[in-house]
């Protein structure tokens, strides 16, 4: 009976998370105290490995220790919490994911031009929070097209206006392109901006794909992370999928009884993690054999 586990290539680290990684890393190693505003990314392992190097997490710009070099996560943060840290005159190093910043200047541009910004994705996660707080006009979320349909039936006057839409960087592609039928058909004054960003495209993709081919589909990541509870999601469509944070999260009995097995993982979850999966997968199906 023939087997297989595949990795999707798209898994693990995207761009604006290894570059907040490094950016931490290079700080420290130049012998700076660091501080991030809330855990630099979603990955508890992660997450614990710099607080061994000393890597202080602050809640609020207050907490920051004025000693240390903050820095600020690829989410970006909200423009008053930015103009406060600049009052505090601390030194910072700003992370802010590039794909991010372009949004905050789309919203900034729109808005200052007198356009109503609608944005896709959740209303709680920091990157929405850190875009919303750049809308100087009124700004409106919705997680996904049931939403966006129920705000523009209770906004009718949205339909007229000129209002400008951008999404989260992760939001999920599928749901983004129901999103923009709804918009295009109704919001005949809106200007759509596709900011969901290329590593997420691909990295759903992949996923999708994969899951379509596999049995079983393990997720790699952060259990509080936004892109990787939307990889779950997706791959969940397709088959049996399962969400794990490290190799001891496996089920011997599920890894046996798969016969194609499918690997991806959130944009916050590192090499090394993943490759302990790879191998403890490997482990108990030569155990089994
Ligand atoms: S998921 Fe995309 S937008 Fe978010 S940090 Fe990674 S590369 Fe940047």
């Amino acid at each position: 009976m023939s087997s297989s586990i595949t990795l999707a290539e798209t898994a693990g680290f995207c761009f604006g998370v290894n570059r907040a990684i490094e950016l931490v890393n290079s700080l420290l190693d130049d012998g700076k105290k660091v501080c991030t505003l809330g855990p630099i990314i979603h990955n508890e392992q992660v997450v614990q490995q710099l607080a061994g190097r000393g890597v202080v997490i602050a809640e609020t710009p207050e907490e920051v220790p004025p000693d240390h070099v903050l820095v600020i996560r690829s989410h970006g943060v909200p423009l008053e919490v930015f103009r406060e840290l600049k009052q505090r005159n601390l030194v910072i190093q700003d992370a802010t994911c590039p794909f991010v910043s372009k949004i905050h200047s789309i919203v900034t541009n729109a808005s200052q031009k007198g356009d109503i910004i609608l944005i896709a994705g959740n209303s709680e996660h920091p990157e929405v929070l850190g875009i919303k707080s750049r809308c100087s006009n009124a700004a409106y979320t919705f997680r996904d097209d049931t939403e966006l349909s129920e705000l523009l039936k209770n906004h009718p006057y949205l339909k007229e206006k000129s209002v400008s839409v951008v999404a989260q960087t992760t939001f999920n592609t599928e749901i983004w392109k129901k999103c923009l039928e709804i918009l295009k058909k109704d919001c005949t004054n809106a200007t759509l901006f596709d900011t969901i960003c290329s590593a997420t495209q691909s990295r759903q993709q992949e996923a999708a794909e994969l899951s379509e081919k596999c049995d079983l589909m393990i997720v790699i990541g952060g259990t509080n992370s936004s892109n990787t509870a939307k990889l779950l999601h997706i791959c969940s469509g397709h088959c049996r999928s399962v969400l794990i944070q490290t190799a001891a999260d496996l089920t011997s009995d599920e890894v046996k009884n798969a016969r194609h097995i499918g690997v991806t993982a959130g944009a916050s979850t590192p090499a090394d993690i993943i490759r302990d999966v790879l191998s403890r997968m490997e482990e108990i199906r030569n155990t089994a054999g």
